[in-house]
Formats: structure tokens, sequence, C-alpha cells
């Protein structure tokens, strides 16, 4: 699966424009400035899913002549968001290039299957937005639902996932997930969404770089020509003339020598794996060793103090060679939820 789109193009496929479409003039004041950034897809919402009532909502389908015009005046594509089938039948008034299905929309199965039912019979590429929680297959159930259905160009557009934690990102970026995906799907486009995931300005750049670095095909960023004024999503979004020199500065690294050097590193890793999986099974032996001698000696399993030990030891020589903290206290976790498993009756 992959989009039609990527075969003769360079990294990244660049999709920018404005979160929503708000009026004529700034879609097409936006559009020009954009495609004079080198962008050839353009974005704009024209119903908008938002989380909380009394937003602004979009202008809905009043925005479709403003699309096309934008496509008639720059030579842009365009791609806009669809949420129900009755979305699908009034964007399709246009013949739209793409669409893309939100992150609210593939968290529910019942209106994916909507969706993928209104697409038969089209050619139109989907891209499909990573849910918001992170259970994987919904991601994955939404790319199912679509193919199923014959759609034949798929992608897919990372943008985070709301988590409670991690409030330095809008959305926490888990980079694993899509990992997966792309070991599910191994053939499908893969886009960065740095605006919802980083959800301020500042961080889109750094984002944007570290997608690149993980070989992503492409970036969908928020552009507005005037952010401050946007009426939503207004601190994520920059400017054309910001995002052309982001864009400018990117660092695309995928020379080939570069990645045969890859290999050697590969190997370490793999070695390295391979003695952290050996040393995880005989602390483990030791577990169950232990755990016959509390049961004979009638000690409870767990002991507090004992694993409050543990974790800071753990901790406090963890920071001597380097490691983060809470990236110590999960493995500690992890290895003692097992330990305490594999002592129980
Ligand atoms: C958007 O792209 O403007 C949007 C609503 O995104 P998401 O579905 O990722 O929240
Ligand atoms: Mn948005």
């Amino acid at each position: 699966m992959y989009l039609v789109e990527m075969k003769n193009l360079k990294r990244p496929l660049v999709i920018a424009g404005p979160c929503s479409a708000e009026s004529r003039e700034q879609l097409l004041s936006t559009a020009v400035a954009v495609a004079e950034a080198g962008v050839r897809i353009f974005r704009a919402g024209l119903w908008k899913p938002r989380t909380k009532p009394g937003g602004f909502e979009g202008v809905g389908a009043v925005g479709l002549e403003w699309l096309k015009e934008v496509r008639e005046q720059t030579g842009m594509q365009i791609i806009t968001e669809v949420a129900t089938p009755a979305h699908i039948e009034q964007v399709m008034k246009i013949n739209p290039n793409l669409l893309w299905i939100g992150a609210r929309t593939t968290t529910d199965p019942f209106a994916v299957q909507a969706i993928a039912d209104a697409l038969k019979g089209t050619s139109i590429p989907i891209l499909v937005k990573n849910p918001l929680s992170t259970d994987i297959d919904l991601w994955s159930g939404a790319v199912e639902r679509l193919s199923n259905a014959g759609v034949a160009s798929i992608g897919l557009i990372h943008r985070g996932f709301s988590t409670y934690e991690h409030k330095s990102y809008r959305n926490a970026p888990l980079w694993h997930i899509p990992m997966e995906m792309k070991r599910r799907f191994p053939s499908i486009t893969l886009l960065c969404d740095p605006s919802h995931m980083g959800g301020s300005r500042t961080l889109i750049a750094p984002i944007c770089q570290q997608a690149m670095d993980l070989m992503y095909d492409g970036l969908m960023i928020e552009t507005h020509i005037n952010p401050e004024e946007a009426l939503s999503d207004k601190a994520q979004q920059i400017t054309p003339a910001e995002l052309k020199f982001i864009l400018q500065n990117l660092i695309i690294r995928e020379n080939s020598k570069e990645i045969e050097g890859i290999g050697a590193y590969r190997s370490e890793i793999d070695e390295l794996d391979d003695e952290l999986l050996k040393v995880l099974s005989r602390r483990m032996q030791i577990s169950r060793e232990i755990g016959e001698y509390k049961k004979e000696h009638k000690i409870p399993v767990f002991q507090n103090d004992r694993y409050n030990e543990i974790l800071q030891t753990a901790i406090s020589k963890g920071k001597e060679i380097g490691l983060d903290e809470a990236f110590v206290r999960s493995i500690i976790e992890a290895i003692h939820q097992e330990s305490v498993r594999l002592q129980l009756p």
C-alpha cells in the first residue's frame, strides 16, 4: 500500500495549509504563499472535530469552492478531512486529490467502516491519522477496513497520542507505534504531523527533523497566513515564511553509504539485546528460587521496603552511568512485576 504520489517524489512529501479554512481570502493568500515555499499539496479542514463544544467547527461545504480555487490558482493538489459519508458526498463535487481521516474518527470503527463503504469505487488516496489512544489495532483496523473496501492508495499520518502525562508535547509521539505500523504494512506511506504532535510553533522544526531521521516519507504541517488570528489551533500554526525556512533547513539523510554504515551499529545492538535477555532469564530464575525459599519459610512474597531499596539503588546507580531516571524506574518496575508474578502460587 502506498500513495501514488510518492512514486516519483523525493522525501519529504509535504502537505501544508491551515488547520481550518476560515475565509476565501485567508485560504487563497495562505495557498499562494505556501506554493511559493515549494509545497505541492494544500490542506485545509472544512469540518472541524472539536473536542469541546463552542469552538470554531469549520465553515463546512461553503469552503469547497475556495479549495477548488486554490487548486486552479496555484496548481497545488488539495486535501481535506472527512468524517462521515455526507462529507464524502459533498467533497466529491470538487474531485479532491486526497482525503484524510482525523484522529477522533480513526478511534471509531463504525465511522471508519461508513467512510470505507462511501469510498467504494473511488480511487482517491486516503491518509489515516493515528487514533487518539495508543490502541494500535484501531489504526491498523482502519487501514484494513479501507483496503477491504478497495481503496488502493492508503497512507498514515502520525500525529501523536493523547496521554495524561508527557505534557511537553500536545500529543506524545510514542515513535514505536508508527514503527510497528510500518512493520505490519511495510510499503505504506508514512507522514508525520508535527503540528498536532508538538502543539507549539517552536516544536515544529525539531519534530520534522526527527521524522526525517526516522525515514518518514513526508510531513503535514499546519501553516496560516496569520497564525495569531487563526480560529483553531493558533499556537501550533506557522507562517508560510517559517515553513519555507524549516523545509530548507531539514537534513535529509538517505545516502546509501550512510545507511550501510548503520549495519555495524545494528549488529552491536542485536548482540547487546541478546545479552540483556540472557541476564533477564538468570534474574527470573533467581526470583523463582527465592520464591520457593519464601514459601518454605512462610515469608510474604512482596516486601515494600525491599522493593523501594532495589528501586532507589537502581535509580542512583543508573544516574551515575547516564541513564534516565524514568527509564530505569520503568525497567525495574517491569522486572519487579514479573518477579512477583513468578513467586505467586
Ligand atoms: C487537523 O488536522 O486539523 C486535525 C483535526 O487533526 P487530528 O485529527 O490529528 O486532531
Ligand atoms: Mn488542527
